[in-house]
Parts: structure tokens; C-alpha cells; sequence
């Protein structure tokens, strides 16, 4: 399970980089979809249920039907669809859940072996869904990731924080 960090801080790097500044506020107010899938970790079907192609794509078809709520719903599709995205990168997803019941993974990486050699992988393709993907265990957070979650709620307090000094001035 790859940190809720990540799954965080890029979307909203994407976001606030070619995002418009009177879209800031559904930036941040739509962030908890970005981990908003792993809630299928405490059901089942981890990986599957909320980890598909189909929910970013539904939030982006609302889009385009519902014109005056557009930019919202195509935040949303990039929150989940990049959660999505992350987590192809990190052991795989179930893409086309419910019609496909395989794993589709990407697999790049570079590694430095104990003999210093510098070991390359490049795969990609659909694996078995199995019973640990199902059941979910292993982390929920890392300790790497709880440490980076507790530095942007940080900043998040200091910005509110900031905001309302501000206002009074
Ligand atoms: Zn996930």
C-alpha cells in the first residue's frame, strides 16, 4: 500500500500548478478524494471496488452533463482517477472492475543491487487478483507517510491560521 502522502501531494501539486486561483478553494476542499478509494480497504475488494477506471470516468461524464459544476467534477476525476493511477504503479489495481476481475500493473523501476549493480525493470501487463489484495493487509500508512501526512497538516493549520489573521488586518 503506497503512502496516503503520495496520494495527496501529487494530484494537489498538479492541481494548484495548472489549476486556476478561483478553483483553489474546490482544490482543497475535494483533497480527501485523493484517498478516498482506500476506504475499500476496510470492506473487501480491496484495490477493486473503488479502484477503477470507471468512477473517474462517471465524475468526468457528470461534467460534461452538469456544465455549471464542470470544474468540480473534473477535480474529483483527477483525485480518484490519480489515487487510481498511483496505486497501478504500486502492485496494480483491478482497472475494469467489475467486467475484468484481473490485476492491470505497471512495474518501473531502478534498484541498486548489493553488488552495486544498478538493476532496471520495465513490466507491465494484468496478474491474478489474490486473497492478500482481497483482504488488505499490511499497512494502512507507513511511518514515512504518517511523519509526511502530519508536515502537510501542518501546513494546512498554518495557512487556515494565516488566512484568518489576514482577514482581520
Ligand atoms: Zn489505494
Amino acid at each position: 500500500m503506497p503512502n496516503w502522502a503520495i496520494h495527496l501531494i501529487v494530484p494537489l501539486l498538479a492541481l494548484l500548478i495548472t489549476g486556476k486561483k478561483e478553483d483553489y478553494k474546490y482544490i482543497l476542499l475535494l483533497l480527501p478524494l485523493a484517498i478516498l478509494p482506500d476506504l475499500d480497504t476496510f470492506v473487501t475488494q480491496h484495490r477493486a471496488l473503488l479502484h477503477n477506471i470507471f468512477i473517474p470516468l462517471i465524475l468526468l461524464a457528470s461534467g460534461w452533463i452538469i456544465r455549471e459544476k464542470r470544474t468540480l467534477f473534473v477535480i474529483a476525476a483527477i483525485y480518484t482517477g490519480s489515487h487510481v493511477i498511483l496505486d497501478m504503479f504500486s502492485g496494480g489495481v483491478v482497472l475494469f472492475y467489475p467486467l475484468y476481475d484481473k490485476i492491470t500493473y505497471v512495474d518501473i523501476s531502478l534498484r541498486m543491487s548489493q553488488a552495486n549493480d544498478l538493476i532496471w525493470t520495465f513490466d507491465y501487463g494484468f496478474a491474478e487478483y489474490g486473497k492478500n489484495w482481497m483482504n488488505a493487509y499490511g499497512y494502512i500508512t507507513d511511518s514515512a507517510g504518517t511523519g509526511a501526512m502530519a508536515f502537510i497538516l501542518l501546513a494546512v493549520i498554518c495557512a487556515v491560521y494565516r488566512n484568518r489573521i489576514m482577514g482581520h488586518e
